[in-house]
């Protein structure tokens, strides 16, 4: 049996839910904690000759390679296993992979198309906002993904994203109340940072941009014109975390060159990380927007510099 028969077998005969992103599958019971209520995530990259791995997100138990314990649970019994070419990192940072549609299709998304407008001067499209990780039902949502107790109301005129950890962080709708309220979901889930969830092509040069808020990634997505570019808001000045988050994902080599826009009220030398990291990727460069102090902003408030004196100590 070839890899990608292996695979379409597990797919196609294994009674496996998708997990997100095309990749994830999930299986409704974990051979090794028993735990039967669909937490068992296959990856299976029908693409690629990787391999298939495992994640349990109940016990952890997790491996990059299958083995027979996992393919009896499944119900293959005297199957070898194919030899896979690459080996796929499970990912080790608590992302959360469910297949609950955080934008269904009928959503009426005015609103927030028209709150992102006022500050970023764009009306985002339907799929863009699929991007932005845009939470449509956070209530259904976080009942989706966890039976942790909360109160339905904090959401109530608030749009929330989903972090890579799972946890929502949700913006109130005028700025005289308290502007960000986190909630997270899943408990010991890791720092969660803000991402688009968009790819890049690999034979280009990379770009990572790394800034503080989930409207400076907006920003800086509308009108820095960054080529070929992932987007990191470290929800918070450690802007590092977006840097390590880059390295968990695989991502550096000199094709890859990291920027970190800055906030104007954080100093160069504020600007922390392992002096390591420089030497896995083509630049790390520091950003200024000399006209406001961040990046949320439409076009013709955004200029955006080379932060001069050289950061870190
Ligand atoms: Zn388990």
């Amino acid at each position: 049996m070839t890899t990608i028969e292996f695979k379409r077998m597990l797919i196609d005969h294994c009674g496996l839910k998708p997990g997100g992103r095309n990749v994830w599958w999930r299986a409704q019971t974990c051979p090794f904690c028993g735990n039967n209520k669909w937490k068992f995530y296959l990856y299976i990259n029908v693409n690629d000759d990787s391999s298939v791995g495992y994640d349990c997100k109940r016990c952890n138990t997790k491996s990059q390679l299958i083995d027979q314990t996992v393919l009896n649970s499944l119900g293959i019994f005297g199957e070898q296993i194919p030899k896979f070419k690459g080996v796929k990192t499970i990912r080790q940072n608590g992302e959360l992979f469910t297949d609950l549609e955080l934008l269904p299709e009928s959503t009426d998304v005015s609103d927030v198309q028209n709150y992102i407008n006022s500050r970023i001067g764009v009306i985002p499209t339907f799929d863009e906002l699929r991007m932005f990780n845009y939470v449509a039902d956070p209530v259904k949502y976080c009942k989706t993904v966890s039976s942790n107790e909360f109160n339905p109301n904090m959401f109530i005129n608030r749009f929330c994203f989903k972090l890579t950890n799972g946890a929502l962080t949700c913006r109130y709708h005028n700025d005289a109340q308290t502007r960000w309220i986190k909630h997270s979901v899943i408990n010991n889930a890791g720092p969660g940072l803000y991402t688009i969830n968009h790819s890049v092509n690999p034979s280009l040069p990379i770009n990572i941009a790394i800034a503080e808020g989930v409207f400076d990634i907006m920003g800086l997505y509308y009108h820095a014109g960054i080529e070929n570019c992932l987007y990191i808001s470290t929800q918070g000045t450690n802007y590092a975390s977006g840097i390590l988050h880059t390295l968990n994902k695989g991502i550096f080599g000199s094709n890859v060159s990291i920027g970190i826009y800055k906030d104007g009220n954080v100093q160069n030398h504020e600007i922390r990380y392992n002096k390591r990291y420089e030497q896995l990727f083509k630049s790390i460069t520091i950003y200024e927007n000399i006209i406001e102090s961040d990046y949320g902003y439409p076009k013709n408030k955004i200029e955006i510099h080379k932060s001069l004196t050289k950061g870190r100590s």
